[in-house]
């Protein structure tokens, strides 16, 4: 195989015990997997989570929903965006649950369910601060009753989602404790009214490792499931070492692992240059591995002269532009890697045997900071034509 991502279900499995034991046996896990679960596969991250005892999923189209129903997932499927009244028909027939924030789309989605004579789950979602979909702390409690009055509607949950609770820096600590109390609150009025307001919830990721405050009856963890934080340790200002202290350090690892292989090997000259644009010119006799991986296959353009693989557990750049389908490292002029031999693009942190050697940072995390982004965009970016591998 040219090119393929490893999924360690082994680690998403460690990493899914790490939070339910952080979070206490008695809450509940929505494990997020739109978007192919991050690029992982959401059928198999979906069948894994729920034999590990998740409660339900979550995903953003309502195709998304539709395709966990055709591959037998009976749990509950969450639709974490708003959807379109021309997708109801589907939501009904795939027995969706969506998020609710108006009450328009409660009307047009409790008149189908009439005419569908099935009843259907919602969730209200309240905008406590994210400025996205959402009805306001406000305007709640009027929310919670017109959703009582519809009679095909059943309101089994009802959620916030925190804007940034990934960030350990105080002004973010306390708005997300602000979002909270107003999310409290709302759900406060919304019993005092008489109305049921289901499974409460609000953290993804940052929330589990940041806010015991917004575990509530269930999280929505993805990106930590697939074994990057959220949060970056490291960053975390010292005055807030103390609160978070008393968390202990969960610990997760990175469940993908990228990997190609050196498929051509070859010698160029002084001076000679390599990829478009001529970006990068050897400055001595050197071996160049030519690798079957390019931006089309997610490894971003703008790792080009930034990042190394790893071959042989050893570290070689990338040099001269990332192309569509191919890239070039450079093995120096005495190589011991050999043709066909793997190249690990990303994976996990590697950790070398003699403790003299320093850890090669190379993560997802570690390629997104080098090209300006996160490791969700890294993982969801690897391309439908790059085969999943199971282990
Ligand atoms: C994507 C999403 C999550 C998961 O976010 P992570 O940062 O990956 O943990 C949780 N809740 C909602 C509403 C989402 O859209």
């Amino acid at each position: 195989m040219r090119t393929k991502a490893i999924i360690h279900l082994n680690r998403f499995k460690n990493n899914f015990c790490s939070v339910q034991a952080r979070i206490g046996s008695k809450r509940h896990i929505c494990v997020s997997v739109k978007a192919d679960a991050y690029g992982h596969g959401a059928l198999q991250i979906a069948k894994k989570s729920l034999e590990l005892g998740a409660y339900c999923l979550g995903v953003a189209t309502v195709a998304e929903g539709a395709n966990l129903r055709k591959g037998g997932i009976k749990a509950p499927i969450m639709l974490l965006s708003q959807s379109h009244p021309n997708e109801i028909p589907e939501i009904i027939k795939s027995d969706l649950t969506p998020f609710i924030s108006d009450i328009e789309f409660a009307s047009i989605l409790n008149d189908s369910a009439k005419a569908a004579k099935q009843k259907i789950p919602v969730h209200m979602k309240i905008d406590s601060g994210m400025g996205r979909i959402g009805c306001s702390v406000k305007e709640a409690v009027s929310l919670a009753r017109h959703i009582a009055s519809c009679t095909k509607l059943k309101l089994t949950g009802t959620a916030t989602h925190l804007a940034a609770a990934d960030s350990a820096n105080p002004k973010d600590i306390e708005y997300t404790n602000q979002q909270l109390t107003g999310f409290k609150k709302a759900v406060t009025a919304i019993k005092a009214a008489g109305i049921n307001p289901g499974i409460i919830h609000a953290a993804n990721s940052g929330g589990i490792i940041l806010h015991p405050d917004s575990w509530l009856d269930m999280v929505r963890p993805g990106i930590l499931l697939y074994g990057y934080k959220a949060v970056h340790e490291y960053e975390l200002p010292l005055a807030n070492m103390k609160k978070i202290s008393k968390l202990k350090t969960l610990m997760v690892e990175p469940v993908m692992e990228l990997i190609s292989s050196v498929v051509l090997i070859k010698k160029i000259k002084k001076g000679e240059s390599v990829s478009y644009g001529r970006t990068w010119i050897a400055e001595n006799d050197t071996y160049i591995a030519v690798l079957p991986v390019g931006y089309a296959d997610g490894l971003p353009r703008l790792a080009s002269n930034k990042w190394q693989v790893v071959i042989n557990g050893e570290e070689y750049p990338l040099v001269g532009r990332v192309c569509m389908d191919q890239c070039c490292v450079d093995l120096g002029p005495k190589p011991v890697v050999q043709r066909w031999d793997e190249a690990l693009i990303f994976g996990a942190d590697i950790v070398p045997e003699q403790s003299d050697k320093p850890v090669i940072n190379h993560s997802a995390a570690a390629l997104a900071d080098v090209t300006g982004t996160i490791p969700y965009e890294i993982t969801c970016n690897i391309n439908k034509r790059v085969p999943r591998v199971y282990k």
